[in-house]
């Protein structure tokens, strides 16, 4: 059972529903979003008479094994990065190189994708490579890069980070913190994640389905952390014509699951600079909430990901496409209305 709370209205009836847990013997846990409300999942039937709070908006029975994050007792969530808000149905674009090479390197970068359109600045310092041999990102010095580039630009910053133990430091530098593919199932890593308030983009597993990605949500939702972004960015298939196959059907269908905030990434949901535009506005067309794209000045001489790496000209065109095409969507849905 989920009881959603107006937070402004909730004195004492966190207590009350505690007392009435314990008396059923059932356990509670409770989550703060940042609308000002509160939810409280109860493992069990509690008192009819603890229910008849004011404050208390709805109760509701939830079906779904990632409970926190059903659209089964809340319609959405928005996400805070820096001043970014993404859910709230204007498309965000986050953008910049796959790897974090150099102070310039990152400046240029940053500049060009904000002038671009984008308003959160991605790039990688600790790195997921598939090759122990390949460079696997400047780690702390990278992260101090991103920081001056948010220094300079304004951008606030995702970085992936992909053990338990690197997230203190990643969460002292960065605004968001990125779980990668490879790691959605590294449990100590999400409850880790979990623990800390920064948002958190979490990215499906190429091979996960879209059960094991949201109960990986799951993990970080039960640690407290409200604030979840999901990243659909492909998963592999029999076909092996692209580095890996965006999975679009995810989107509206995660959307009608969770409440969660979703966005796409066509950088490796293709592997191909030249599809990069078209599956990017595929992913708006099928209602995500935002895009991550891998793109710097100079996309041929990136460390990392180059083939898929788009010049800002190009990512200025799938801003502005974006928004073009978000304003068309929502002007059919007040014609349908
Ligand atoms: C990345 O965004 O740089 C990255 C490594 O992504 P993924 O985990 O989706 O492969
Ligand atoms: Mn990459």
């Amino acid at each position: 059972m989920i009881i959603s709370i107006d937070k402004s209205k909730s004195n004492g009836v966190i207590d009350a529903l505690g007392a009435a847990t314990t008396r059923a013997g059932a356990t509670m846990r409770v989550i703060d979003w940042i609308d000002g409300s509160l939810s409280v999942d109860v493992s069990g039937p509690i008192e009819p008479d603890a229910l008849g709070h004011p404050a208390i908006i709805s109760v509701r029975d939830v079906t779904k094994p990632y409970r926190l994050a059903s659209r089964e007792h809340r319609e959405k969530t928005v996400v805070r990065v820096g001043d970014v808000e993404i859910g709230n149905g204007t498309p965000v674009i986050m953008a910049g190189p796959c790897v974090v090479s150099s102070v310039e390197q990152l400046l240029r970068a940053a500049e060009a994708v904000g002038a671009a359109g984008a308003t959160i600045l991605r790039g990688g310092a600790f790195k997921p490579r598939t090759s122990p041999y390949s460079f696997q990102g400047l780690g702390e010095e990278g992260l101090q890069m991103l920081a001056g580039a948010r220094a300079a630009t304004g951008l606030p910053v995702v970085t992936e980070v992909m053990e338990p133990d690197q997230v203190e430091i990643t969460a002292d530098y960065a605004d968001m913190l990125q779980i990668g593919a490879r790691n959605m199932a590294n449990f100590p890593l999400l409850k880790k994640a979990g623990k800390t308030r920064k948002p958190v983009l979490l990215k499906r597993g190429f091979s996960a389905t879209i059960e094991e990605w949201l109960m990986s949500a799951e993990y970080i939702l039960a640690e407290g952390n409200s604030q979840v972004v999901l990243c659909e960015r492909g998963i592999r298939t029999f076909d092996t014509s692209m580095r890996f196959n965006l999975d679009l059907n995810a989107v509206p269908y995660v959307k009608e699951l969770t409440h969660l905030p979703v966005v796409v990434d066509p950088s490796h949901g293709t592997g191909k600079r030249s599809l990069v535009g078209a599956m990017a506005l595929a992913g708006i067309a099928a209602g995500a909430d935002g895009l991550i794209i891998e793109s710097e000045p100079n996309p041929d001489s990136a460390l990392c990901d180059a083939s898929q790496t788009i010049e800002p000209a190009e990512l200025a065109r799938i801003a502005r496409k974006s928004m073009a095409l978000t304003d068309l969507l929502a002007i059919e849905e007040l014609a349908i209305a």
